[in-house]
């Protein structure tokens, strides 16, 4: 498994996650979530166990499951914690608590990740090892009621792990910065022939005749469809180029399909403007569009981190990105990307590109380096166990390996 990175991954990651195997080997790894299935945390998990599984280290990933009473409150909490407020009664907290209780899930090992604030309640049944809570949401400005409960679980744990410092919350145990990550070999960003790469825009009636701008986005306003089709727009007054949005349609969110009737609205009557529709796990078709940009676009007006970025950065594209959430990790203003504002702003480096391949190419070859030095799975996976050392050491301040 760890063959597959090498000479795409930094040796120095490889050589560090082999050295935290050489240490951890033999002992056992508890991932525990909510699903199997669907959603950020699942993809890093079911890429991320088997690079841990050939160092060596016993990993379990344990699911907790619930009826959807649990589920409706969670997703209150969720929300809540990032800053929609929500009502909360003492027998929703009950519930919560109980579901946690009484599930029958296996905890004993030697280190236990707790993923997200739906198990944080496990860590009452904790009997050994080290526990640590990886929150991969934004908690820096919650609901007060709501962190003041959730906290009662959270600072029972030996760390707490966030993603991007912005959205970490100060308690009284030791914290840790873990950014998300791609992974390089997985089909959604793996290398891919110009054959492939045609052979899919063939099948997604893309044309490749001219520039293509691309957004890769679930159909929701925080991630500014509209504003992607002005600034298309006011670039299209002086550059011939076509726009496709990419997303998957939103059965199951009235509020995803509503956001798509609307940029359908918005989008008719221009042919060169395409909507594609993609099936869930269309990573091969992403990837192929990705690939087959001139320009990438986040311009997200709120995000998480935005995963979206890095994956077009490592296929060496410029990427333009809103200002917001874990974007400017990412994108390093002018070097390995542009930071845009609104749409003008997002239009006047759109043209930029468009008339300067050789500063594109620039920013899409240093987007690529910066992504492999920061934003891949391995060095997130090294970062999980390092905290782990450092938690099983906690008196050291240096650490040997
Ligand atoms: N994605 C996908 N299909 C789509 C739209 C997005 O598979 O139709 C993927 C995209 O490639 C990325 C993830 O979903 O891996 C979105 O993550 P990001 O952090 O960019 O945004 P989020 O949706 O979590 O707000």
């Amino acid at each position: 498994m760890m063959d597959e990175y090498k000479g795409i991954a930094p040796k120095g990651d490889l050589l560090l996650l082999r050295k935290l195997g050489g240490v951890f080997a033999g002992k056992s790894f508890l991932h525990v979530n909510s699903t199997r299935e669907g959603g950020g945390v699942a993809e890093i998990l079911h890429r991320a166990i088997p690079i841990m599984e050939s160092l060596g280290i016993k990993v379990r990933w344990e699911v907790l499951t619930g009826d959807a009473k649990f589920f409706d409150i969670t997703k209150k909490i969720h929300n809540a914690l990032q800053g929609h407020p929500e009502a909360f009664t003492p027998d929703m907290w009950a519930y919560h608590e109980e579901i946690n209780r009484k599930s029958t899930l296996d905890l004993g090992a030697d280190c236990v990740y707790i993923h997200d604030p739906q198990p944080a309640p496990l860590v009452q049944r904790r009997e050994g090892g080290t526990w640590v809570w990886r929150c991969h949401i934004d908690v820096s400005a919650p609901q007060k009621d709501v962190w003041q409960s959730l906290k009662l679980f959270c600072e029972r744990y030996d760390g707490a792990v966030f993603s991007i410092a912005k959205f970490a919350r100060s308690m009284p145990l030791p914290e840790f910065i873990i950014p998300p990550s791609i992974d390089p070999v997985s089909d959604k960003n793996r290398e891919l022939s110009g054959r492939e790469i045609r052979d899919s825009m063939d099948k997604l009636q893309v044309p490749l005749d001219r520039p293509m701008l691309l957004q890769v986005s679930r159909f929701d306003r925080f991630k500014d469809p509209i504003g992607v089709i002005n600034a298309y727009r006011l670039v299209k007054k002086y550059n011939d180029c076509i726009l496709v949005l990419a997303g998957s349609p939103a059965t199951d969110d009235p509020e995803g399909a509503a956001v798509l009737n609307e940029v359908k609205e918005y989008a008719s009557g221009d042919p060169d403007i395409t909507i594609l529709l993609l099936p869930p796990f269309s990573d091969r078709e992403i990837n192929a569009l990705q690939r087959a940009a001139t320009v990438v676009l986040q311009k997200s007006l709120k995000e998480g981190f935005g995963l979206t970025v890095s994956e077009a950065m490592w296929k060496e594209k410029p990427v333009l990105g809103g200002a917001v959430g874990g974007i400017p990790l990412q994108i390093v203003h002018g070097l390995t990307g542009f930071l845009v504002h609104s749409s003008e702003g997002a239009a006047f480096r759109i043209r930029q590109l468009l008339n300067n391949p050789a500063m594109a190419k620039r920013l899409g070859e240093r987007g690529k380096e910066h992504v492999r030095a920061n934003f891949l799975i391995t060095r997130e996976v090294r970062d999980y166990l390092s905290t782990w050392y450092s938690l099983v050491n906690p008196n050291k301040n240096i650490l040997e390996l």
